[in-house]
């Protein structure tokens, strides 16, 4: 069999190189590039012919998007959560939220993830696979052309540890950002990491200058490492510092999230703990100091886990505790939530539907 060739995987260039390759003119693949990122599939665009698309289709030219298994919209505030089958029939969420300052989409990088973090849903089955930079993409292009609505920003926030995909992650990276398709600026890009600390390091080095998140949730190693089993490898000292290299590269602030679970990490104590760790190593005076910002999150409570959320009074006490001491917080806005829109939960409903029945829709 020829080998084929994944046309949402190619930058503009290299779908240059490849129409030429067969013999068409280079400005064909700027028309398919531009087309094909906004959710046309070749064979329905009106100014690629037939004969071109049976040459392309002899030399192993692929297109897919994921397609809509199923679909909540929130009644309350309109954010829709998509769960997208995969050519192989593995399913990803994307969740696409309506902000003031535009539309946002969070988007999976694995299907499942092995990091292992106690509260997540994601991470329960373990890992099955990478996506492909295309699948990525085809999030974004699948949640822009169901909605109708122009994407503005994107979270990769969704299934998976974005930098465990680092080179697929990275490729997506250029082909959303690269003129011609999506063109989403970098600083409209967010990317959150459990703490792969080397992979923070070789990111800094991408001259790609997106907003690092990072998933802190503990200020001390003996809480992180029993929540988050990737602490035992990069542990806080070696994540904060890897953060500080970031910044000194790209000059992006730094945001943490920190999600609050009652009785584990909740407390005041917990809050000075936290002020005092970044306080003192990333916001010392001089000009290393790294503009940071943490969001706070009431963990969602995941009916495997066991861990239930912390009641308003204490997030607001554990809000108020940060500002005090200089942290800016935010308590992150709970969107969707009559349709449960954090993310792996809807990928597991799924699952444990399709271990029990064989449900096609
Ligand atoms: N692997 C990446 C990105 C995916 S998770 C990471 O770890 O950052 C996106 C965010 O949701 C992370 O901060 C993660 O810790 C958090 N999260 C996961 N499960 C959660 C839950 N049940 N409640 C609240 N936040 C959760």
């Amino acid at each position: 069999m020829s080998q084929t060739t994944d046309l949402l995987a190619l930058m503009p260039d290299e779908l240059e190189s490849f129409m030429k390759s067969i013999g068409e003119p280079a400005y064909r693949a700027g028309q398919l590039f531009s087309q094909m990122h906004r959710g046309i599939s070749p064979d329905r665009m009106t100014n690629i012919g037939k004969a071109t698309l049976e040459k392309m289709r002899a030399a192993g030219a692929h297109f897919y998007l994921p397609t809509v298994r199923r679909k909540l919209v929130s009644a309350i505030d309109g954010t829709v959560k998509y769960l997208f089958a995969l050519e192989d029939g593995n399913c990803v969420e994307s969740v696409l939220m309506k902000y003031n300052h535009g539309n946002t989409v969070c988007i999976s990088s694995q299907v499942g993830c092995r990091m292992g973090c106690a509260f997540c849903a994601s991470t329960i089955g373990g890992k099955v696979r990478d996506l492909l930079p295309s699948e990525i993409l085809g999030q974004v292009i699948a949640a822009g052309a169901d909605s109708g609505e122009r994407i503005s920003n994107i979270v990769m926030m969704g299934i998976g540890e974005p930098l465990d995909n680092y080179d697929n992650v990275i490729r997506f990276l250029h082909l959303v950002g690269a003129p011609g398709g999506l063109n989403i600026g970098y600083r409209h890009i967010s990317l959150s990491t459990c703490g792969l600390a080397d992979r923070i390091l070789m990111l800094a080095k991408e001259d790609l200058p997106i907003t690092l998140s990072i998933s802190l949730h503990a200020s001390d190693d003996a809480t992180r490492s029993a929540i988050m089993p990737v602490n035992r490898k990069w542990n806080i000292d070696a994540l904060l510092d890897a953060c500080k290299r970031y910044y000194a590269a790209t000059g992006r602030r730094i945001s943490f999230e920190y999600t609050l679970i009652a009785g584990k990490n909740d407390s005041v104590k917990d809050a000075v703990a936290l002020a005092t760790l970044l306080n003192s190593r990333l916001r010392e005076r001089g000009k290393d100091s790294v503009p940071i910002h943490v969001n706070l999150i009431p963990v969602n409570p995941v009916r495997e886990t066991g861990f239930s959320a912390t009641d308003r009074n204490s997030l607001l006490r554990f809000a108020q505790t940060l500002e005090k001491k200089g942290i800016r917080a935010t308590v992150r806005r709970k969107l969707g939530s009559d349709i449960n829109a954090s993310c792996g939960q809807l990928r597991r409903a799924e699952e444990q539907k399709a271990d029990g029945e064989s449900d096609k829709n």
